[in-house]
This record gives C-alpha cells, structure tokens and sequence, in this order.
C-alpha cells in the first residue's frame, strides 16, 4: 500500500488576518526547498494547507523532513484507492490496521467531494465503519471522542484516506519574524536557544568567540559542528568568528578579578551588537538561563545586558536544565555539546566570580581602561571570520562551486 499524498496543516492558531498569506507563501517555498532532493512532488496550495502529490516517492523520506521543518502544525500520509466500495473498504481496514498504537475506538468521517457517487457520506460512514468493525476485534466506534478518525475523501478521479496526524515542528516559518545574532558557545544551552529562536521564526547568524591559540582548533570544529546542525534546521548558517584573545587579555590584566566575566560578556555583546548592526539583525540571542550560573543571576544579567542596547532575547531564561537537555538530545545537539574542548571564558574563570556585579564599578573599569581598550575591540571586530555553513561539508563545497538559485539561500 503506498501513500500517494500528504496534507501538510498549517499553524491555524499562531496566525490570524493579514499575515497568514505572508506566513503561507513563505512556508511552501521553504518545504519546497527541503524537499527539492525528490523532484517528482507537486504542490496544490489551499486554505491554511498544502496539498503535497508524491508522484512515486517515499513518504518517509519527505516526512523525515517535513517534521523539522518550522511553521508546520501536522501532516498526513493519505492512500489513494479505486471509487469501489470494497476497495475502499479494504484499503481503510489496512490503514487502521498499520497503525502503530492499536486504538480502541475509531470512527468514519466520509467527504463527498464527488457527488454523483452511489453512496452518501452517511451511508458510507455505516458501510465502511461496519467492515472495519467486523475485522478488528475489540474495537468500538465513538463518534464524539475517538481515538482515531478515519476520514476519505472522495473526489472525482479517486477516494483518499488517511487516520494518522504527525506533529510537526510549530512555530514561524523561519526569517518571518526578521534576523538575530546568536551567541553561540561550544556549550548544551545556546544551540538550543538558537534553535527555539529559529522555531519562532527568527532567522539567526551566530557568533563565536574564540581565544585561538589559548583555546584549540577542535573547539573551533565543535563549535562549527554545532552551527552546521543548526543548518539543518535553518538553511544556510553564517557562523562569525571573533578572535577575542586581546580583549580577553586586556580585561584579565585589569586586576579585577572578580568581574573578569562580567566585562569579558560585556564585550562580547558590545561586539555582537556591531555585527549585528553590519548585518541587519535587530535582536542578540543568549543561551542565558536565570541562576544556572554567576553570570546569569539577575544581578550580572542587569549588569551585563546594559552593555547592549539591542533587545536581548533569551529563549531559555526559564527552562530548567534537565529539559534543555532533553531539547539538545532531540535537536541532536547534545553528543557534540559534551565534547570536552575548552571554551575562551573557561580560560579565565575567577575563583569568585561576581554574582551581583555594580554597573557603576564595570563602567568605571571600561572607563579606566579606555581608549586603547575600544581599540582592542575594534580589532576583534574587524578580525572576524566569516564562514557560510550548510548541513554538511559537501554541502558547503557543491554550493560554492555552482551559482545558487535565489530559493537555495534556505537550504
Ligand atoms: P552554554 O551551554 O550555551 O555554553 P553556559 O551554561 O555554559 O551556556 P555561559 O558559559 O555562562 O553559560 O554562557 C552564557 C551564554 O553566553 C551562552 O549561552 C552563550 O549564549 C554566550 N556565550 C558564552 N560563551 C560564548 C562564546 N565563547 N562565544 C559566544 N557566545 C558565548
Ligand atoms: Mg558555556
């Protein structure tokens, strides 16, 4: 039995008025993209929905895609079967059957999209639903709660039908809701909150700091690992590498030793936000999760974020971090994660670091150190490397030798 279409549900409850055709043309150009590895697919569009013909090619290829895919709220294989009434029959008591949770209350939702057809929709319901009930022991029709509802569609041509509703990833379709720049360690907790910022509809470029040589090229690796899986999920990733050794030194050699990661965040995010300037991004992205650390208390959050006059968002700033491991365990995140490379801050971390650092002492530091201190972060930022990931290496290597389409910029 093979499926011959899937209906793709869009997100109805996220999106309401003038931006639904905005949010529907955007999401089919991007499963079209996702899926453009099995060209024989067509696409009928419709209300809040897409109409997705496989032509012969595998459901569970294009499900494996269409469920990361964001701004999607279920899908549905269908079976395409003959008008006749045991045919359909057959092919629904099949579908019920393959099922992987056995259900035991079903019921028949018939569509006559075809009117002239023998049966109504009524009869129908009684015809099929009564077959399927004399070859399934045990289960029982409940037409106001069933487990499972088995619908058909009939139309012209043929009878589609289908039971199951595969959850899809929620959320905007990506770059909806504009740009950010996601400040990306080598850690569990900011892959994730890129990936929830991406669900949102925030299209994100990352940006990394490093401390090259101090820390070594395999943290760099892990780290462009982490970006090329978020690729996956975003299309083409910009990864910024920040060569931050000076200003890292700079802020150690201040003697404050306390606040050394107060103002070494500080300077990252004063370097984000020019980048993201340069780049057209309105938001900086933080992997920041309230307590879990000294510098993510309320008090170095206040501290810190002044720094920026970007709005700053936090996807995890409330999630415990038992969950955010479950979240990179699912967005495949976490077995490079745990990769145990050191990071630039894990290079200078105080004995006491600061958990209510003053805004007034760090900006009197900044001051102190001045201005061969702003040049130093100028430095960094016209350092920066710039590397343009895809899901893969060769991905990477294909793309840049072949002249993109413009709808290639996605994935
Ligand atoms: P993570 O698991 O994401 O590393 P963490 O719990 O280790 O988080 P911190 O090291 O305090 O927390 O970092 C807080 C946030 O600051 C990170 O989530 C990330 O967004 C940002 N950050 C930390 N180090 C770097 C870095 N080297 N480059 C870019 N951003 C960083
Ligand atoms: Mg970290």
């Amino acid at each position: 039995m093979n499926y011959e279409l899937i209906i793709v549900r869009f997100g109805e409850i996220t999106i309401k008025g003038r931006n639904r055709n905005r949010f529907e043309t955007m999401l089919l150009d991007q499963i079209k993209v996702a899926l453009k590895s099995l060209p024989s697919l067509e696409y009928v569009r419709s209300y809040a929905r897409v109409y997705i013909h496989l032509n012969g090619a595998s459901y569970e290829k294009a499900a494996d895609r269409l469920k990361d895919i964001y701004g999607i709220a279920s899908f549905s294989p269908v079976i395409r079967s003959e008008h006749g009434l045991e045919q359909i029959r057959e092919h629904s008591l099949q579908l019920i059957r393959r099922l992987d949770n056995a259900p035991e209350t079903f019921k028949v939702s018939v569509h006559r999209g075809w009117k002239q057809y023998p049966h109504d929709s009524i009869e129908m319901n009684h015809l099929v639903g009564a077959h399927i009930l004399r070859n399934t022991p045990g289960l029982k029709v409940d037409v106001r709660q069933p487990e499972v509802e088995l619908k058909i569609d009939i139309q012209h041509e043929a009878a589609y039908v289908y039971c199951e509703n595969v959850k899809g990833a929620g959320g905007f379709p990506l770059g909806m809701n504009g740009k950010g720049m996601l400040l990306l360690s080598g850690g569990i907790d900011s892959p994730v909150a890129g990936w929830m910022a991406m669900k949102q509809g925030l299209r994100i470029e990352a940006v990394h700091f490093h401390s090259y040589p101090f820390t070594s090229e395999q943290a760099k690796e892990k780290v462009i690992t982490l970006a090329r899986r978020l690729a996956y999920y975003g299309g083409k990733f910009r990864l910024h590498l920040v060569p931050f050794t000076e200003v890292q030194t700079a802020i150690a050699q201040s003697g404050n030793d306390s606040l050394i990661i107060t103002l070494m965040r500080r300077a990252m995010l004063k370097i984000t936000e020019r980048l993201a300037e340069q780049n057209g991004a309105l938001a900086i992205v933080t992997g920041d999760s309230l307590g879990q650390v000294a510098s993510q208390t309320l008090g170095s959050m206040n501290a810190i974020g002044r720094a920026a006059s970007l709005p700053l968002l936090r996807p995890l700033v409330m999630t415990d971090k038992m969950d955010i491991i479950g979240l990179a365990k699912r967005i495949g995140t976490y077995e490079t994660s745990i990769l145990p490379f050191e990071d630039c801050c894990t290079l200078f971390v105080p004995k006491s670091p600061a958990t209510n650092p003053s805004v007034k002492q760090v900006e009197k530091i900044e001051a102190e150190l001045g201005e061969p201190y702003s040049r130093l972060i100028e430095e960094a930022i016209a350092g920066t490397e710039i590397m343009d990931l895809r899901e893969s290496a060769e991905d990477e290597e294909r793309k840049s030798e072949a002249k993109t389409a413009p709808e290639d910029d996605w994935f």
